[in-house]
């Protein structure tokens, strides 16, 4: 038995055995070779390994899930057996005399953009379907080892150095119950989507890769952040117990899920969810959200070799403001940079990333990508409540040039006829300290705020946020980021303004007393955190926050003020 402690990043307890997900490198060169016919043959080979593979895949799936998510493989082999992507490949091999894998990977990116700019939402779909049956051939013309999460089929713990937020997308809940990883701390971007796919994870062990093999029983605790291989059966029965009791819990907190949330003095705040994808929504819905406070448009651009296009950036956001069918969503512009890369985009290798070129940095210099999104929001806007939001302002100026675009672009639609909202609410992140301390000029500009604290922390303690050496720097309750709170929420309320906000600490169960009392307007957090923060508000008197609150901003440390919220009875 291996006990390895970690950071708890997602609520719960999982046992199941251990599944190593480890990535293969397909890279791709192209070769000349000399015998076209073998070469040809290989790709034949390869071809059929996969539709082999295929056939297996789906008939498990028929059986076990149904014959609607069966469809995904058999369109898989629909592609497979197109003569129209297939007849290509050999005549390259044949005409230019390269290598079948190289011969594939060309012609499957052809198609690949050719879906990505069809109109129907259907048909850009095809496009990811495209890219895995193309994974799937590399893997056999490479010789490599194919790993999809989204192929596993029985109960595991998913075990991995990182996990890539596409990756964590792609994780079937039905059998993925919990995962861990070597890296990554509580904000990385794999544990925020942990949460909200609602899977117990524990990140940032350092060594659970190296200490556990496939198959090997493992406990992750995501309420305590630890891992334990090869438990003892005394050991899982604990854990067992303590799986039901958290349950229990759980469902003791669903019983607020239609209720508003109100203070025992009866104030009422808004409790909004981050979302990264709009298939997140329906977890906004299940546990009672009352709108999205955070939709990271990122994940849009992740996990593709290209920018997405406006129809396809278009459908999402009206999905998202469709299904949550007029309650306010908030989408932040694309906040690229940081621990979220875009390789496609080809920039060079920064030697502090979190304090490069990113997010409205990388939109103010490349408009072209910046004005596509605009207008994708801004056509998306007749359809639900949208707020628009800039991440990472750290100038009025920014603000000023972001918002001009935003102006420009919407000038143009109108020109062109197209319908757009008159009633869209502007606001930033804050989430860098110069645009904490000069709040009270932003606030007669903008029409909200949202507190980043996952980034007002790092810049604030100078302590990156994937590091976990300096980890014991994310200080939310230190008095300095209690004061840069306040500042803001005190400079959107005099100018009328509202401020929320979307950082971790949001949703955390000590800061709640404290951000109540300091005046938050809004709470946006992790799905799953929304039924345990409304139970909590419940029982916390604004009035007596206040006073909780005035006394921490007095204090010296965070751990004096964390021994202050924990002598109330909350
Ligand atoms: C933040 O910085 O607090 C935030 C919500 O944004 P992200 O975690 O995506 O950087
Ligand atoms: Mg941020």
């Amino acid at each position: 038995m291996i006990k390895i402690e970690g950071i708890a990043a997602s609520a719960g307890v999982a046992i199941a055995p251990a599944f190593k997900l480890e990535h293969p490198d397909y890279t791709v060169h192209e070769r000349q070779v000399s015998d076209t016919a073998a070469e040809i043959a290989k790709l034949n080979d390869a071809l059929e390994k996969s539709k082999t593979e295929l056939e297996a895949i789906k008939e498990r799936t028929l059986q076990e899930l149904g014959a609607k998510k069966a469809e995904i493989f058999e369109s898989h082999l629909l592609i497979l057996n197109d003569p129209e992507l297939i007849s290509p490949v050999e005549d390259k091999i044949t005409n230019e005399g390269v290598n079948a894998e190289f011969a594939l990977n060309e012609t499957a990116a052809q198609f690949i953009s050719m879906f990505e700019n069809m109109k129907s939402a259907y048909l850009q779909e095809r496009a990811a379907d495209m890219r895995d049956v193309t994974k799937r051939v590399l893997t056999h013309l490479l010789g490599l080892t194919y790993v999809n999460p989204a192929e596993i089929n029985t109960e595991v713990i998913v075990i991995a150095e990182d996990l890539t937020p596409s990756d964590t997308a792609q994780l079937n809940r039905k059998y993925v119950k919990g995962f861990t990883t070597n890296i990554g701390g509580r904000t990385s971007h794999s544990a925020i989507m942990a949460r909200s796919l609602e899977i117990p994870a524990v990140v940032g062990t350092k060594e659970v890769l190296e200490q556990v093999n496939s198959g090997d029983l493992v406990i992750v605790d995501g309420l305590d952040g630890k891992v334990i291989i090869n438990p003892t059966e005394e050991l899982v029965q604990q854990y067992k117990n303590k799986q039901e009791k958290y349950l229990a819990q759980r469902d003791e907190w669903r019983k607020l899920r239609d209720l508003p949330t109100v203070s025992l003095d009866g104030v009422h705040v808004e409790l909004a969810v981050n979302i990264g994808t709009p298939n997140d929504v329906a977890g906004v819905v299940d546990n009672g959200g009352e709108g999205v406070g955070l939709y990271r448009t990122e994940f849009l651009y992740m996990g593709r070799d290209k920018l997405p296009t406006e129809e396809i950036q278009f459908n999402a956001y009206k999905t998202v403001l469709e299904k949550m069918e007029g309650k306010p969503v908030v989408v932040r512009t694309l906040d690229i940079g940081g621990d979220k890369e875009l390789p496609y985009l080809d920039l060079p290798k920064e030697m502090n990333p979190f304090l490069g070129f990113r997010a409205v940095r990388l939109c103010l210099e490349r408009t072209d990508i910046f004005r596509t999104q605009l207008r994708a929001l801004l056509r998306a806007s007749v359809y639900g409540n949208l707020r628009i939001m800039f991440p990472m302002i750290a100038t009025l100026d920014e603000f000023r040039q972001a918002k001009a675009l935003l102006l420009e672009e919407k000038a143009k639609l109108t020109s062109e006829g197209v319908e757009v909202s008159e009633d869209i609410q502007l606001g930033i992140m804050v989430e860098i300290p110069s645009t904490a301390v000069m709040a009270d000029q932003f606030a007669k500009e903008v029409d909200f705020f949202s507190i980043g604290t996952n980034d007002l922390i790092q810049y604030t303690m100078a302590a990156d946020r994937m590091n976990e050496r300096v980890s014991y720097l994310y200080q939310p309750y230190n008095p300095a980021i209690l004061r840069l709170v306040k500042m803001v929420i005190d400079a959107a309320h005099k100018e009328g303004k509202w401020a929320g906000m979307c950082g971790e600490m949001a949703g955390d169960s000590t800061a709640i007393p404290l951000l109540l009392g300091l005046g938050l307007d809004e709470f946006s957090m992790s799905a799953t955190s929304i039924l345990p923060a409304r139970s909590q508000i419940a029982k916390l008197s604004k009035a007596e926050m206040q006073e909780l609150a005035s006394k921490a901003l007095a204090m010296q440390t965070a751990a004096q003020v964390v021994e202050l919220v924990k002598s109330i009875d909350a």
